[in-house]
């Protein structure tokens, strides 16, 4: 059967994520209501499932009006239950949901920051944790918890697509270069980026495998990466 990742581009620089398997639609972070609702009505999908990362208001805004459109029940992280919208259902880091979708601790963004993996689909949508070409500010957590978070992430398949919560790829791109990337790699993707955003597609969805190419926060283990940053190792 047909399965689908939509990307919904909202608000200035948000992704929100549709998952359309097996006949029913999940939707990862609720950003804005408009685009979400549109690109359902596209495609003729009936959303089942809202699934939420963390609880900042430009991934949760949209929860109580696609509620009210499409009925859609809510999932997310039990520890953060008081600050999200209500929830029909409350996980801990570690569960797996229907749909095959694995639950993974990601904190530094924010504390109770969660991914989802669904090894089926060889994707992770990671919101503010490792993101296309960086990682999220820290919010609450410390830069160990964000290290941890995003070696679990890496420890995940090559092919895992990595379907971040913000287009930053530019500007994470222009970071990067200050970090000794493989400069082959990161020219193909300089290059790259601007005849995406002339065509109207997103920047992310790229692989662990190339992420680990041009992504400094996956490249920390490399002398050159170290020293780049001012570290003796
Ligand atoms: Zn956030
Ligand atoms: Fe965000």
């Amino acid at each position: 059967s047909q399965i689908e990742i939509l990307p919904v581009r909202c608000l200035k620089d948000n992704y929100a994520y549709l998952l359309h398997a097996n006949g029913r639609t999940a939707l990862f972070d609720a950003s804005e209501a408009a685009p979400i609702l549109s690109a359902l009505t596209e495609r003729g999908w009936q959303l089942d499932q809202i699934l939420l990362t963390h609880h900042h208001d430009d991934h949760t805004h949209a929860v109580a009006e696609l509620v009210t459109a499409t009925g859609a029940n809510v999932t997310g992280a039990a520890a953060d239950a008081h600050r999200l919208p209500p929830l029909d259902h409350a996980f801990e880091p570690g569960d797996r949901l229907p749909g095959g979708v694995e639950v993974l601790d990601a904190p530094g963004h924010t504390v109770g920051h969660v991914a989802f993996h669904v090894p089926a689909l060889h994707a992770v949508f990671t919101a503010d944790s490792l993101m296309t070409h960086g990682c999220g500010r820290l919010f609450e957590g410390t830069p160990d918890q964000m290290f941890e978070t995003i070696a679990r992430l890496d420890a995940l398949p090559a092919d895992t697509r990595v379907y971040s919560g913000h287009d930053y790829a530019a500007a994470n791109l222009a970071f990067a270069t200050r970090f000794a990337p493989d400069p082959a790699a990161l020219a193909e993707r300089q290059a790259a980026l601007p005849v995406l955003a002339r065509k109207g597609l997103p920047t992310t969805g790229t692989t662990l495998a190339s992420e680990r190419l041009l992504n400094p926060y996956l490249r920390c283990h490399l002398p050159q990466v170290a020293a780049a940053a001012g570290l003796a190792i």
